[in-house]
């Protein structure tokens, strides 16, 4: 449930409401917009049952907030969310790109990607540390020892530096290295993953999972709000489909979908939702013609050789051409980078 103040609320008006709502063991969620207030209402509203909110002082109406989502939702936030991570913001105006290996090898894999990718103008180096690999016998990244190649890539640059994180123990490392943890599509609904994740404080990118509705996905990423963590971005990066021509199929309508559904910044990952090398640029400019927030694109200095993804890894020269490329696509969707 949400309740809209009128535009000429008092404060004490909205304190009046906030305590009413507390004294009855409920959190509140208040969104301060230039217009008007709104106090959302997180827990069993049934607690609130015989408070009338609708003729208490400068209340306007009263929404009830249907979704089970409601930190996440666009009714308890009608601005869209900029998350601050390391020296940028991801939403509103900015376009974000996140760019580098899928897996981090060695150091100077990892050193001459983060120059090249930088060059062409990502700010954020990409790179697995911990690789949830389908087969136990790929290669599983590097751990720790990845995560400080990417603190050295990430003050080498400049770049702000992401990680996937795969468990709580992950976190607990990733977090004195990384400025934004990542959670993959293989983790999306694993909850105490997500809870840990949320009590980091850490920025979080929250990936779709394979087989994920768009109600699970924002579900999931009230698991990581509620814990007080609001820095959530979210990734569409391919479901499973009956098609087989691609890895996964790419949900574009995920995009305006979460526009009218939360208010939270969302990227596109052609990359993975492609598999395929070729089919990465026309679907990058598709995600920014849709309204996405970013990309992320996995880049390699040579993908015949990687450890993991190489079919769909970009060289160093096919990104910078599709940086070139999208430039023009950004500016008409009034963002930059
Ligand atoms: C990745 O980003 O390298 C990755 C494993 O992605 P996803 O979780 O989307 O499969
Ligand atoms: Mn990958």
């Amino acid at each position: 449930m949400i309740i809209i103040m009128k535009p000429n609320a008092t404060e004490e008006a909205v304190r009046g409401v906030t305590r009413e709502i507390e004294s009855k063991g409920l959190k509140v969620h208040l969104s301060k917009g230039d217009q008007v207030t709104i106090v959302g209402v997180v827990g069993d509203k049934g607690l609130l049952r015989g408070v009338n909110f609708e003729v208490a002082e400068g209340v306007d109406k009263v929404v009830a907030v249907t979704e089970s989502y409601k930190l996440a939702n666009k009714k308890f936030h009608p601005e869209d969310s900029i998350i601050h991570v390391g020296n940028t913001t991801i939403g509103p105006g900015n376009l974000t790109i996140m760019a580098g290996p899928c897996a981090i090898e060695n150091q100077e894999q990892l050193m001459q990607t983060a120059f090249a990718v930088k060059k062409s103008g990502a700010n954020f180096l990409r790179g697995g540390a911990y690789k949830p690999r389908t087969s136990p016998y790929s290669f599983q990244g590097l751990e720790e020892e990845g995560l400080r190649y990417m603190k050295e890539a990430r003050e080498a640059t400049g770049l702000n530096v992401i990680c996937e994180v795969t468990s709580e123990h992950a976190i607990e490392s990733a977090v004195k290295y990384v400025d934004m943890l990542q959670i993959g599509a293989r983790n999306m609904q694993n909850f105490e993953l997500l809870k840990e994740a949320g009590r980091s404080g850490v920025p979080v990118l929250l990936k779709r999972g394979l087989s994920a509705t768009i109600d699970e996905w924002l579900n999931a990423a009230e698991y990581i709000m509620s814990e007080g963590n609001e820095n959530v971005v979210l990734c569409e990066r391919g479901i499973r489909t009956f098609e087989t021509a691609t890895r996964n199929t790419l949900d574009i309508s995920a995009v305006p979908v979460l526009r009218s559904r939360t208010h939270l910044p969302v990227i596109v990952d052609p990359s993975h939702a492609t598999g395929v090398r070729s089919y990465v640029a026309p679907l990058a400019k598709c995600a920014i013609a849709a309204g996405a927030d970013g990309l992320m694109i996995e880049v390699h200095p040579n993908p015949a050789c990687a450890l993991s993804d190489g079919p769909q890894s970009l060289t160093f020269e096919q990104f910078d051409r599709l940086t070139s490329e999208l430039r023009p696509y950004a500016a008409l969707s009034g963002r930059s980078f």
